[in-house]
């Protein structure tokens, strides 16, 4: 089961898109100088196909992207969630920020993703706006290549 923190519509997590981001709670990865601690916990409140609805039919018209925050204790849920999105809602994107530094395996299919984010938070290294990050975004074509576009973040 996935739970989200809470949401908000934000504007630079995913280039040209006006995303809806919730932050997925129970995050197993442990960033040294990790900049949300709370979301490490079991807490907050399921995010399943009903919620997705709800969230729809507030936030709906007002967006372009449905980002998933999180979620690396069961991937394979948000990629079934991701492509409960793209079937009812074909005209919105859908992006993923994994705090993982390679994607899940078994059968994990990306295409059900317009972007990936994957890379663990180094506090050193900074996050996607720094020149010296480890973490890349990457668009996801219908075949499934992944194109590196992390430039995106630096152009400003
Ligand atoms: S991926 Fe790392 S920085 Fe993000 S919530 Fe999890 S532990 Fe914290």
């Amino acid at each position: 089961m996935l739970k989200y923190y809470n949401y908000d519509i934000v504007f630079q997590e995913i280039p040209n898109e006006v995303t809806l981001a919730v932050n997925i709670t129970n995050c197993p990865n442990r960033c040294k100088g990790c900049h949300s601690k709370h979301l490490q916990q079991d807490i907050g409140k399921e995010l399943d196909e009903n919620c997705i609805d709800g969230l729809m039919d507030t936030y709906g018209a007002a967006i372009t992207c449905f980002c998933f925050m999180g979620g690396d204790a069961a991937p394979h849920r948000v990629a079934e969630l991701a492509d409960y999105i793209r079937q009812k809602f074909p005209a919105l994107k859908t992006a993923w920020y994994s705090g993982c530094n390679k994607l899940p395996g078994n059968g994990f299919d990306v295409r059900v993703f317009n972007f990936i984010k994957i890379g663990s938070y180094i506090e050193e290294m900074g996050d996607l706006r720094s020149s010296t990050t480890n973490q890349r975004l990457y668009q996801i074509v219908p075949d499934g290549t992944m194109n590196d576009v992390s430039y995106l973040f630096r152009q400003h």
